[in-house]
């Protein structure tokens, strides 16, 4: 069996990775991944504190929000993590990211269209932003999945990013990649007008994301 240490540690390799690409701030947003066979998850604490990362501050808690383990106050997302993971059991790893690109987007209450070909098959089409809904409710992840639908990326508004994803090399990837294209998306929209790629030219794009990366 593996420890619970080792997924600990899993979640402090994506927190440098997040931190490292600028995807959030000292304190900001929260990262899990899901423990297998167990109802259960390792999340970040609250203001996790990403110059000083430590799995020992990591928090084990089941997906009714009960601390199994952990000496600090888990992330007041947890409720989102629990939702999702609940929802969605093909979901492995959730990442929330306050990506400043995308917050840019997530005032305007944008989505984020299909503009490079990679998108279709890693995000498996546009990523949506959501409706409003407050930090630390329920509310806030059943507007997600909702606006998700059958994909795993969502802007959240007035807010930042979420990825859910099979793998934590998935949702690393993919969060990244987002903030980049937002950033070519943003900057495109100042000199012109976007054209984006057509559902047409996005479906065998579309149909690789289904077989390799869906959690629907
Ligand atoms: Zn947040």
């Amino acid at each position: 069996m593996v420890e619970i240490s080792h997924y600990s540690k899993e979640v402090v390799n994506i927190c440098r990775k997040i931190y490292n690409n600028q995807l959030v701030k000292q304190g900001e947003g929260n990262v899990s991944i899901r423990i297998p066979n167990q109802n259960a998850m390792i999340i970040t604490p609250s203001e996790n504190d990403y110059e000083n990362l430590s799995e020992d501050n990591m928090i084990h808690m089941d997906f009714d929000g009960v601390v199994l383990q952990g000496k600090l106050k888990p992330s007041s997302e947890h409720i989102m993590h629990c939702y999702i993971y609940r929802k969605r059991p093909k979901v492995n790893c959730i990442i929330h990211t306050h990506s400043p690109n995308v917050s840019i987007l997530s005032v305007l209450h944008n989505d984020l269209p299909v503009i490079f070909e990679e998108m279709a098959m890693l995000l498996g089409g546009s990523v949506k932003c959501s409706k409003f809904a407050q930090a630390g409710t329920e509310e806030l992840p059943k507007v997600a999945i909702k606006a998700m639908k059958k994909q795993n990326t969502v802007i959240l508004a007035n807010h930042g990013l979420l990825v859910v994803g099979r793998t934590s090399e998935y949702c690393v990837k993919t969060a990244v990649i987002i903030e980049k294209m937002v950033n070519i998306f943003l900057n495109a929209k100042k000199i012109g007008d976007v054209k984006v790629i057509s559902t047409d030219n996005q479906k065998k794009f579309i149909e690789i994301f289904d077989a390799r990366y869906s959690t629907y």
